[in-house]
């Protein structure tokens, strides 16, 4: 283990890429980059990074900041849980810890969002705490350098993968030792074709030595995503067109999309559409025309989703289930913070 931690540390200094978040000492920023590079490349992150910095260079600008402009500047990034953490997390420092990132993990996983992995970054690379680290770069690296042939999301194989990174993080620059992990499968100990010849820890590494690599690490099949329907509508009035918001917390909290939900069984989307208008919004409309459909992959469902144009509605509206709505212009609607999915019914919308 002492030689493999030194074959990474040597590699390392000599091999890691220069990005934006590795050139400051500043935990604040490497907080938020560890957050950002959750699920999400490294070239994606760095404009986004380097914008949000740039906006709220400290914790306490990222507490005393309105909702709308957090989401505003994480707009395409995805996963906006991530940011409506990130600005709770921030108030929680201001509020609780002095406006200081707490420095040990067990500190850091008590603000909102912050997880095992992204304690044990920030303590490690921030504050020098021998805190380990299990990403999928890691847990591949791991289970090829120890040869581990068993399911990598069981449990018995995730304790073991956070035991193997804690043993190797505990000694001088546990920081760097995390990252030369991270960066040696971002870069080398890759999926597909690994490039063993390059790598610095091949001699100790049992894949290496079996030659089964790309075999590893060992994945049971996902059981298929639920497909599901759902429709929506762009409903035009005097120029402007209907936004609802949805409720902090759950799935796509906090973001702006355009009213309906899902089709229930057996129902016809148009049908589904106005009941979902009239017990989501209060609103009952004209004619609905059928613009199309997009479709959209989400972790554990796929969506078809029906788009529709509605004219004349009547009544009040009387939010369901929605938190906030807004009549307003096409333009002003493509600058709200949205998901994905309503970012392709816009797409649809305006195609047409
Ligand atoms: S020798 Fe190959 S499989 Fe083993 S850690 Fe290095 S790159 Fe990965």
């Amino acid at each position: 283990m002492k030689r493999v931690r030194a074959a990474l540390l040597r590699w390392y200094k000599r091999n890691r890429r220069d990005l934006p978040w590795r050139r400051t000492p500043d935990p604040y920023a490497i907080w938020i980059s560890e957050t950002m590079l959750q699920q999400t490349r490294v070239e994606t992150v760095i404009p986004y990074y380097e914008r949000f910095l740039e906006r709220f260079p400290t914790v306490e600008a990222l507490s005393s900041a309105e909702t709308e402009d957090v989401y505003g500047l994480w707009a395409g990034l995805g996963y906006y849980s991530r940011a409506r953490n990130l600005h709770a997390a921030a108030r929680c420092i201001v509020d609780e810890w002095n406006g200081r990132l707490p420095e040990d993990a067990d500190g850091l996983r008590s603000l909102p969002g912050v997880g095992r992995y992204t304690a044990g970054a920030v303590a490690s690379i921030a504050f020098d705490r021998p805190e380990p680290i299990v990403d999928g770069n890691v847990a591949r690296v791991l289970s090829r350098l120890h040869g581990i042939r068993e399911d990598v999301k069981s449990k018995a194989v995730v304790d073991r993968l956070w035991e193997e990174a804690g043993r190797l993080a505990v000694g001088p620059r546990p920081g760097d030792l995390n990252q030369a992990l991270m960066e040696l499968g971002a870069t080398i100990c890759t999926s597909r074709a690994p490039r063993c010849m390059a790598c610095p820890i091949a001699i100790h590494c049992d894949a290496n030595r079996r030659g089964d690599a790309e075999a590893l690490p060992v994945r049971t099949p996902k059981t298929p995503p639920r497909a599901m329907e759902a429709a929506v509508a762009w409903i035009p009035r005097r120029g402007v067109v209907l936004a609802v918001r949805r409720p902090p917390g759950g799935l796509l909290g906090g973001l702006w999309e355009l009213p309906g939900g899902e089709v229930g069984n057996g129902e016809k989307p148009a049908a589904a559409l106005r009941r979902l208008l009239r017990e989501g919004t209060g609103l009952e409309v004209g004619r609905a025309r059928h613009l199309g459909c997009v479709k959209h992959g989400f972790t554990h469902r796929d969506l078809r989703l029906h788009v529709y144009r509605c004219e004349s509605p009547t009544g009040r509206v009387r939010l369901n289930g929605f938190d906030a709505h807004k009549w307003l212009s096409p333009s002003r609607f493509d600058a709200l913070a949205k998901g994905a999915a309503t970012k392709k019914a816009l797409g649809l919308i305006q195609g047409r």
